[in-house]
């Protein structure tokens, strides 16, 4: 069994999330390829080739593949699917995208954001926003499959693998036309590893900012949000921390005004030590935490900055 993984980059690095993906792939086999897409993006394959366990990079360049549409990702992987039995590549916006075209030109079902591989063919991933786990199996001879990063360790550093060039595929049919990127010193918010949350307690979106920037600060960490928060403006919608927001799965996560509804708890429940600060005892997200404390954090929040120092 040979395996695919896309890897997920930023053009001019390889994202955690790809070495998770690679674990998530060794699973399955032990030859596992990775495929590069991009323009410019010979350091990218170099740091893919260094990814332990992975046989071989390939790397796809040209202008079709920049900017990763779905079309010409799947122009690129279709002519390379004959040799392989899997496709592997993270459940995050852009997999999530081009995985599902992927699988319908194969005439395949997408196994999407499985969290455990039991065998080549049969798989866990979450359902009901991640209230129950479903185990899959797979009678496709070739698995299109989409991984939560958050569920596997990320592959360690120390291969040496040879970097292939391969065809890169066209998009005839549709164009880039812009992007706007959210630029922010601090981490991002999927790979941080201290996720500070705020909710619709907050109130504003001056108030959400003059509470959780400093305390993100404090601690170097990424800011999340609740649904209720983004919808309200407090926050923007990149914060979203939930089912249909981000999932993250960070070393600490502090819920800050958030009540713990199921949507918002699919996002964040996989955390290592989850701090909840609310009013409400009975608030169910002191159901999920580690450490809950029972206060206004307009008081607890404060207190907390000093004891940091
Ligand atoms: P609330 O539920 O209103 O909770 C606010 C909390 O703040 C309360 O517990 C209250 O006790 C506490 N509080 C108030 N004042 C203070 C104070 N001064 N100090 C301390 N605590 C205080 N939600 C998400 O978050 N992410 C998602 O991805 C998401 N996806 C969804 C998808 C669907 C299909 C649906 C139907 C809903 C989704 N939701 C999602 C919404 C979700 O159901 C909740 O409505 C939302 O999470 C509530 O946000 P909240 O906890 O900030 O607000």
């Amino acid at each position: 069994m040979a395996v695919l993984v896309i890897a997920d980059h930023d053009g001019s690095a390889v994202r955690d999330t790809t070495h998770k993906t690679v674990t998530a792939a060794l699973a399955l086999s032990s030859d596992v390829d990775v495929l590069v897409l991009g323009k410019g993006a010979q350091g990218v394959a170099d740091a893919a080739a260094k990814i332990s366990g992975v046989r071989k990079v390939l790397l796809a360049e040209g202008d079709a593949v920049a900017h990763g549409l779905a079309e010409a990702v799947e122009a690129t992987v279709l002519p390379l699917a004959g040799n392989y039995d899997a496709i592997l590549t993270p459940a995050n916006t852009d997999g999530k995208n081009f995985a599902p075209r992927i699988a319908a030109k194969l005439d395949v079902a997408p196994i999407s954001d499985i969290v455990e591989v039991v065998s080549g063919d049969t798989f866990v991933r979450p359902i009901y926003a991640g209230n129950a786990l479903e185990t899959i199996q797979s009678a496709d001879a070739k698995k299109v499959i989409t991984v939560r990063p958050t569920a596997f360790a990320a592959a360690a550093e120390g291969g040496s693998a040879p970097v292939e060039s391969v065809a890169a595929g066209e998009a005839p049919k549709t164009a880039f036309v812009s992007e706007e990127m959210v630029k922010s010193d601090r981490p991002e918010l999927g790979a941080a590893k201290i996720v500070v949350s705020g909710g619709r307690a907050l109130g504003s979106a001056e108030e959400f900012h003059a509470v959780m920037d400093p305390l993100a600060d404090k601690l170097g960490a990424a800011v999340g949000a609740s649904r209720a928060a983004v919808d309200a403006g407090y926050a923007p919608n990149d914060y979203q921390v939930g089912q249909t927001g981000k999932v993250v799965a960070p070393a600490l996560y502090i819920a800050i005004g958030i009540s713990g509804a199921i949507q918002h708890l699919a996002g964040m429940k996989d955390s290592k030590v989850i701090v909840a600060i609310n009013k409400d005892a009975d608030a169910p997200i002191f159901q999920v935490a580690d450490y809950g404390i029972v206060g206004d954090y307009k008081t607890v929040v404060p207190e907390l900055m000093a004891a940091l120092g």
